[in-house]
């Protein structure tokens, strides 16, 4: 019998399991859910824009029935607050607030939101892109330490501490084509640690492969606090790109 990656035990394994969980696919914006897959460096070439997609990415033979109950239960928790009716839900994020700096910058803040749950439906995302043998997923892999510390985190529903694996949360706005766009989770280094960042309908998420480190305060302050709360930055499209393109460079 075949290990399931997940429990670690031999068991009979499911023959479909999403990397990318399937409501992400279910909400890019254009009718037929098809979506533009680009590399970071192809961002800004407009012939590689013409490349739609129209499924999301599955694999067979990695996570035993109940790891996969597992997952999808963060799923149903995740899914929601992210995508009801195409903006942060409000019945689960009651106190979304928006904000805009006298700089004109503006970001929200989510509260009430469930912190291991939260957390682990996004952490859950960048450990399958680990252990995935797809190649799309190829750029995305974790030290075999932070691949086990992650796969027990989600095994057991332990979300540890803000320190540990904390994720930036971001928005693109004002630019219809960003909602179409899907960039695969790639590798940024970013204050002085390694990141993996992945764009999907206009959400930017910037996973932190540090455990148990200090961070600085300014990614305490932003990341999702056990108390529930986040930030979310706003960015305009043109001003990602800018930040993709820097910190591809310091990456290089
Ligand atoms: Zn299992």
């Amino acid at each position: 019998m075949p290990l399931c990656k997940l429990c670690m035990e031999e068991k009979q394994l499911v023959k479909k399991s999403h990397i990318i969980p399937d409501c992400m696919y279910r909400n890019f914006s254009d009718e037929h859910n098809s979506y533009v897959e680009v590399l970071p460096e192809e961002l800004l070439d407009q012939n590689s824009l013409s490349r739609r997609r129209r499924s999301g990415i599955y694999e067979g033979d990695i996570l035993c029935k109940n790891c996969e109950t597992i997952i999808s239960k963060f799923e149903s928790y995740g899914c929601p607050i992210l995508y009801s009716e195409g903006t942060l839900n409000p019945k689960i994020a009651i106190n979304a607030k928006h904000f805009t700096t006298n700089k004109g910058k503006t970001f929200s803040t989510l509260e009430n939101l469930d912190y291991t749950k939260f957390k682990l439906f996004l952490l859950s995302i960048i450990w399958r892109c680990s252990i995935s043998n797809r190649v799309e997923f190829a750029s995305v892999k974790l030290s075999p330490g932070h691949e086990e510390t992650l796969r027990q985190m989600i095994l057991t529903g332990d979300a540890k501490s803000i320190r540990d694996y904390p994720i930036i949360f971001s928005y693109l706005k004002n630019d219809l084509k960003s909602s179409e766009i899907l960039i695969p989770p790639h590798k940024v280094r970013r204050d002085y640690f390694n990141t993996y960042r992945f764009v999907i309908t206009r959400f930017i998420f910037d996973f932190y492969i540090t455990e148990g480190k200090s961070i600085m305060n300014s990614l305490e302050e932003a990341t999702l606090k056990p108390s529930g709360s986040v930030l979310i930055f706003h960015f305009d499209t043109k001003d990602y790109i800018k930040d993709l393109i820097l910190a591809k460079g310091k990456n290089s």
